[in-house]
């Protein structure tokens, strides 16, 4: 972004205020902000307080050689005696730890006292293998749940472990093990995906090949498809099940690695980002606990993310687990075998907090609304979004289509970096504003800055900066502490620059307006990608957008955008007449300014394997280049398709 701040072109005034009933008894109230402001560093000591200690802190925040923070500096615990042990012996291990809904309709139940023995077997089983703390293991399994349990095995017995998403090719595999060295792969024979079996093994079987640190593969038996089989494999069955399931976890220090995980790739080459112990537990408890208000006697919560993804690891694992809710695993895709999977399995489970995705909200939305219609989800209370700005009326529809316009929508903002959300309302006491993700959580300090890195005034926009060090914010980048100081801390003298641009509107409630590099610069104005993309979804027709800058002679840069329409809408939206329409309709929304040079109707957008949209392919196209990176895409033909519509650029 250059010299002058974001342009502030969209307007939304559509106010929700918290349910009267879910604010009289919420965790958190208003008096939180003033707690933490009062005395930021003892009110993260209060929230550590939510775990077992095995040794207590002697300091809470070692700042002493910034950026590289120390969080309970001397303290010891062991995450999977927090997350499991700890809630059998409080009596709780009757309570259900995971519904697990397989795609082909089979399930699992397991209680806390289920996950403690089949976690315990899983340690002893590593340590046989020769895994001792300190070491890595990769794990590139489904969503079943030997993923958690192996997840927490690690955690138990100090291995660091790195989470491979279940998509990703041998290629993309044999980096992430390479760069982490681990000496373990955790996988299964396949998966169910889209009512198909897709191979997991032969994938880990290509990417080991050239791996020298990896000595076994462990293999989960899921599909029960023909694989190939070598001397390092051992089925999971055969190891494991003849295990102890007694085991006695250790604490570990606070800052004991407890997992690398590799960024989602949108913007370029993913980033190993380590986390560690103590802090890390104890911002996703806070969190959790916080931010869905959760009450984990009564509440079944749901997270569609996948493990893969840091949402998955921070909200479908140790969150939850530390708070000993009950939580429902999902191991397939939404539209298998019809279109109102989800809505069935929030029907079934009676599931009351519900996180997910503004890319899942935007294909409901194309879907149609009457399929969700169809199912009973009275019992949602809370429902909430993470991974990308959400367009307003995806916010609206998901309000009124999922959340009956009873349930508060928590639009959170966070990144693999900073471990745990950082930027949310709170459902008993935020007023929702659709499309902000409104306020710093209680103990956060971020804020709107310059190009100088001073704070923008309310109204203002700008880069969206963290400015004290945070419990669960990562450690470095893992194997390389320059490439850690460079990202993120170069940018401003002392401030964390997590790459995203964001506004402040005239209450200083914060937007986020997608990623610093995907803003375009027309004719002198700064303007978001986001605010274009979600005037045209605010279009009835539209149900999903992505919008590039392209080089102009005349204005600098003009905007391109490529649409998807709605469900309903059929067949009447191609043609010149539908783009001269959303063209008016994005005018008339945010200024002539920023009306879209062309608007491509499109059947898909590039999206990674999270679901974002990956807007620098859309530019790399609209302006006649070789495609940049693509590990990370879902499906690479998407592009040849959009290629296919686009007139060569002016
Ligand atoms: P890479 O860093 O490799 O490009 P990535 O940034 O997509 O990948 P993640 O850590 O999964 O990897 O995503 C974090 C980013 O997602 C944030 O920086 C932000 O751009 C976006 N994001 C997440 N939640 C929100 C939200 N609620 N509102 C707006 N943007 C969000
Ligand atoms: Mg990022």
């Amino acid at each position: 972004m250059s010299q002058e701040t974001l342009s502030n072109l969209l307007q939304e005034n559509r106010r929700f205020a918290p349910p009267a009933e879910l604010a009289a008894s919420a965790n958190v109230t208003a008096q939180a902000y003033q707690e933490a402001e009062r005395d930021r560093l003892a009110f993260w000591e209060r929230q550590a307080e939510r775990l077992s200690w095995a040794k207590r802190w002697d300091q809470v925040l070692d700042w002493s050689n910034p950026p590289f923070a120390k969080w309970f500096v001397g303290g010891q615990l062991n995450v999977a005696y927090n997350c499991v042990d700890r809630h059998v012996e409080a009596g709780l291990g009757d309570r259900v730890a995971y519904h697990w809904e397989g795609e082909p309709g089979d399930t699992r139940t397991l209680t806390y006292a289920d996950l403690q023995r089949e976690v315990a077997k899983a340690a002893n089983a590593l340590l046989e293998l020769g895994v001792r703390k300190g070491d890595r293991v990769a794990i590139y399994l489904p969503m079943i749940p030997e993923l958690p349990i192996t997840m927490l095995a690690c955690a138990r017995i100090g291995a660091t472990h790195s989470v491979v998403f279940a998509g990703f090719s041998s290629d993309a595999l044999r980096t992430r093990i390479d760069d982490a060295q681990a000496k373990v792969v955790v996988t299964a024979d396949g998966q169910n995906r889209r009512g198909k079996q897709s191979p997991l093994k032969a994938t880990v079987d290509e990417a080991v090949q050239h791996t020298p640190s990896v000595e076994r593969v462990v293999v989960v038996r899921r599909t029960g498809q023909d694989i190939a089989w070598h001397d390092r494999d051992i089925w999971w069955h055969d190891l494991v099940d003849r295990q102890s399931d007694q085991h006695t976890a250790e604490p570990h220090d606070a800052e004991h690695p407890l997992f690398i995980l590799y960024t989602s790739g949108t913007t370029g080459k993913p980033k190993g980002i380590l986390h560690t112990t103590g802090g890390y537990l104890t911002q996703v408890a806070y969190t959790h606990w916080a931010v869905f208000d959760l009450k984990p006697e009564t509440d079944v919560y749901w997270c569609s993310a996948d493990i893969g993804w840091v949402t998955g690891h921070s909200y479908i694992v140790y969150g939850p687990l530390a708070n000993a809710a009950t939580s429902v695993i999902y191991e397939g895709t939404p539209d298998t075998p019809h279109r109102g999977r989800w809505w069935e399995i929030i029907q079934k489970y009676k599931v009351t907090i519900f996180y997910t995705a503004p890319t899942a909200i935007r294909t409901f939305m194309k879907w149609g609304e009457d399929i969700p219609a169809r199912f009973d989800l009275s019992s949602l209370r809370v429902i909430g979004s993470v991974g990308e700005p959400i367009n307003p009326e995806a916010y609206v529809w998901y309000r009124h289509h999922i959340g009956a316009d009873r349930c508060p929508v928590v639009d959170t903002w966070w990144q693999t970096e900073t471990g745990a959300i950082m930027i949310s309302p709170l459902p008993g006491v935020t007023e929702g504003k659709p499309g902000a993700a409104m306020r710093p959580l209680p103990g956060i300090v971020a804020d709107v800055v310059d190009d100088e890195g001073k704070p923008v005034p309310n109204g203002g926009g700008g880069f969206l900066v963290v400015k004290e060090p945070w419990p669960s914010m990562l450690r470095t980048i893992w194997g390389d502490d320059d490439r850690y100081v460079k990202t993120y801390w170069s940018r401003f003298d002392g401030l964390y620059f997590a790459g995203d641009g964001a506004k402040k509107d005239d209450d200083g409630d914060l937007w986020l307006l997608g990623r610093v590099d995907d803003v375009m610069l027309v004719s002198g104005h700064n303007i978001s990608t986001t605010e274009v993309e979600s005037a045209l979804v605010s279009h009835p027709k539209v149900a999903e957008a992505a919008v590039t800058g392209a080089t102009d002679p005349v204005t600098g840069q003009a905007i391109v955008a490529f649409v998807i329409p709605r469900g309903e809408a059929g067949e009447e939206v191609d043609g010149e007449e539908f783009v001269a329409e959303l063209r008016d309709h994005v005018a008339k929304t945010l200024g002539p300014i920023a009306k879209p040079r062309q608007i491509m109707v499109v059947p898909e957008l590039p999206k990674t394997r999270s679901g974002k949209i990956m807007r620098r392919l859309l530019r790399d196209v609209a302006e006649n280049r070789s495609l940049g990176d693509v590990t990370t895409l879902t499906d690479s033909s998407v592009m040849d398709l959009i290629a296919a519509k686009l007139p060569t650029a002016k």
